[in-house]
């Protein structure tokens, strides 16, 4: 029986666990099938205050894990497969194995969003990639595209052209998510061609396993063509991970949980943190903030309830 268990092991998860073990409760981390979250999957990060040089985003989540770790947080690898929050104490299955906690920390985050398109699901990991910095290495001086308007989308640009022998971004529309100083930021890099209003119809080539083009077509003039490409990277957004939370948990429609205040959540005892209820801003420094106020708000809870 545990006082507090966090699902998740980014931002949220992290600072969670660190306020969680300095109030004495020894938390247990349950890692997550991405370990680390989002922040291990970037390269530097230059708005987390305190890092005047900025900070590579894996380097900054293990410093927080060590900090945790310092004052008695446990970690665990491994996902929650299912989950009992009808009544408290609260079951999870970790694994295979059930364990029984007062309160729980959702910090579970959100994970890569795909095309859907048959073609592409075949060929991930064959030059199909959801994460630029983890496989950006494997594109060095080959075609390289990346799909999506986003900051996400411009940043993977301008770090896959230092792999890239020349990069496409592909845009749905004309007007861009990304900010200002992220899009100037690939507006003004030589390698990066833009190709816009333009959808992804098919990705070739799934017979022979590996990725060699792509079918593109204009949304305004309906033109279609074909075009070489060795690697394709998604960047176009994210979905919550709590489909193992699923008629228990509040949700909107997209999988988001409803926030009932803080970071409480529909069901008592039941917290959230980070981007698995943030669908507005979405940074670390937000993340850490919300896993903050998940913990005093579990140390508050166990304390009304006499633990
Ligand atoms: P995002 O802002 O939601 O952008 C997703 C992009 O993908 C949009 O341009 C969207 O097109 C496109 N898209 C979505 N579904 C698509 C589909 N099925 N087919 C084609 N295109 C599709 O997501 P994000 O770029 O991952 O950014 C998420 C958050 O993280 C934002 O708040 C962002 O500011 C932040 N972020 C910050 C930094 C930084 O500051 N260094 C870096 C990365 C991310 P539409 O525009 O047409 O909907």
């Amino acid at each position: 029986m545990r006082d507090v268990v966090i699902i998740g092991s980014g931002c949220a998860g992290n600072t969670a666990a660190i306020y969680a073990a300095r109030a004495n409760l020894k938390p247990l981390v349950i890692g997550g099938h991405e370990a680390g979250g989002q922040l291990s999957l970037t390269t530097l990060v230059e708005n987390f205050p305190g890092f005047p040089e900025g900070i590579n985003g894996p380097d900054l989540v293990e410093n927080m894990r060590v900090q945790a770790r310092h004052f008695g947080a446990e970690f665990v690898p491994g996902s929650v497969i299912d989950t009992d929050l009808s009544r408290r104490p609260f079951r999870l299955n970790v694994e295979g194995e059930w364990l029984e906690t007062r309160t729980l920390i959702v910090a579970s985050g959100a994970s890569a969003r795909w095309l859907g398109i048959e073609s592409e699901q075949k060929l991930i990991g064959h030059g199909v990639s959801s994460c630029a910095t983890c496989d950006g290495f494997f594109y060095r001086g080959r075609k390289i595209m990346v799909i999506g308007g986003g900051d996400s989308a411009m940043e993977e640009a301008n770090f896959l052209s230092r792999f890239g022998s020349e990069v496409t971004l592909v845009h749905r529309r004309e007007e861009f998510r990304a900010s200002k100083i992220m899009l100037d930021r690939a507006r003004n890099n030589p390698k990066i061609k833009f190709l816009l209003n333009t959808v992804v119809e098919e990705v070739h080539n799934v017979a022979d396993k590996l990725v060699t083009g792509v079918r593109l077509r204009n949304v305004k003039t309906g033109e279609t063509w074909n075009q070489d490409v060795d690697g394709f990277f998604l960047a176009i957004g994210h979905i919550p991970n709590t489909k193992v939370f699923k008629g228990q948990i509040e949700t909107d429609a997209e999988g988001y949980i409803i926030s009932k205040g803080g970071a409480r959540t529909n069901i008592p005892g039941v917290f959230h943190a980070g981007d698995v209820q943030d669908r507005v801003y979405r940074q670390a420094i937000t993340a850490s903030a919300a896993g903050c106020m998940a913990a005093i708000e579990a140390e508050r809870f166990l304390e009304a309830e006499g633990h």
